[in-house]
């Protein structure tokens, strides 16, 4: 059998990646802190014959004995209000992980796919965003510690490709929604449900004219496994072409929820993209992949999904693991 390392296996992302890899045969080792992720994601896989667990931060030396044919590194803060709790991480994670990451790829001889974002497009000035455009990133903004992180990760990557010959893919993910998700990170999905379920009103930041594009998990999943098992080492780009404005997206969210709550606008967050649409092209012609999720459909299975919580999880809004790994 094959293995496959995944960082960030108890995040959201990373546990529908270890589903993926075991139905696919693999045996998998899964890597997580625990800092914005949970073992609820998963504890289904507790037991698997082939899957297994180690609790490690890859800002720390990597040390693995099993021979590992591939290295899925998605370990990293992903939500604007987490990076800004945990900006020094953040940076650590995107640059000293990804380093120790692409040092154990090198030493097992194994192929990397690292995650990367949309992010590296800052708040971009052409639009729709192909591969070719090298972004808009203001590195002393708030944001700064997540894009430039990944943006360094991209160079870091690139380099260990060109002077160490090392096998990697970069996947540039746009916003990815689904199951898992946790209800309090402060992303759009999340919290527009997350209110509606507590009955309160939606926060529209800004006057919601923003816009965003949402890709399925199932989708990104399927992109990304494409991915990696292509021959292309430059960024790809994968996400759901079908852009909306935050306003509408509230409004469609009431809709579809039959949800009671109103909505209020909010102060825009400093350096917030104004306009996020993937040109998928290179997917599409290297990858031979395309969404196939629509909107309705993804949001009406996430939303089932946060019904399903706990009221302690849907009142928890202040995230508990933050205080419990962040020593100041
Ligand atoms: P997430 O927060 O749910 O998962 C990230 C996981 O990484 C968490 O389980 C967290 O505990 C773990 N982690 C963080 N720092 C770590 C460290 N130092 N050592 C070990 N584990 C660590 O976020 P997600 O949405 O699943 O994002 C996963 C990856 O995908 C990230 O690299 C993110 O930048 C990228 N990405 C996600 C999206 C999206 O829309 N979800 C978009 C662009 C990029
Ligand atoms: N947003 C919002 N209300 C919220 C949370 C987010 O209007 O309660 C907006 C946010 O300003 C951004 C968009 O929704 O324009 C997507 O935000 P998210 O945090 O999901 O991810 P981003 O794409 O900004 O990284």
């Amino acid at each position: 059998m094959e293995r496959v390392l995944i960082t960030g296996a108890a995040g959201f992302l990373g546990s529908h990646l270890c589903d993926k890899f075991l139905n696919e045969g693999f045996e998998v080792i899964g890597m997580d802190n625990f800092i914005t992720g949970s073992v609820k994601n998963i504890a289904h896989l507790s037991g698997h014959p082939h899957f297994k667990f180690i609790e490690h931060d890859v800002t720390q030396y990597i040390d693995i004995d099993e021979k590992l044919d591939y290295v899925l590194h998605f370990a990293s803060p992903a939500s604007p209000i987490d990076y800004l709790r945990i900006p020094i991480q953040t940076l650590k994670v995107g640059s000293l992980g990804t380093h120790n990451v692409l040092g154990l790829a090198k030493a097992k001889n194994a192929r990397v796919l690292i995650a990367s974002t949309s992010e590296v497009y800052g708040d971009p000035l052409v639009h729709p965003q192909a591969e070719e455009y090298y972004g808009n990133v203001n590195p002393i903004g708030p944001r700064g510690v997540y894009d430039e992180a990944k943006r360094f990760q991209e160079a870091m990557t690139m380099a260990y490709h060109n002077f160490h010959g090392v096998d990697t893919r970069i996947v540039r993910i746009f916003n990815t929604y689904g199951p898992r998700m946790r209800l309090n990170d402060g992303r759009v999905i999340p919290a527009f449900m997350g209110q509606i379920l507590r009955g309160e009103d939606l926060t529209v930041f800004g006057d919601g004219s923003q816009t965003r594009s949402f890709c399925y998990i199932d989708d990104q999943v399927e992109g990304i496994y494409k991915l990696l098992f292509s021959d292309y080492h430059l960024p790809v780009n994968i996400g759901n072409p079908e852009e909306i404005s935050i306003l509408d997206f509230a409004k469609e969210i009431i809709a579809l929820t039959n949800g009671k709550s109103k909505i209020v606008f909010k102060d825009l967050p400093v350096n917030d993209p104004m306009q996020r649409c993937p040109d998928i092209s290179k997917a599409k012609n290297i990858l031979g992949w395309e969404p196939k999720i629509d909107r309705k459909t993804g949001m009406q299975q996430t939303f089932a999904y946060f019904q399903s919580l706990t009221d302690e999880e849907l009142y928890d809004t202040q995230y508990k693991n933050f205080d419990k790994y962040i020593k100041k």
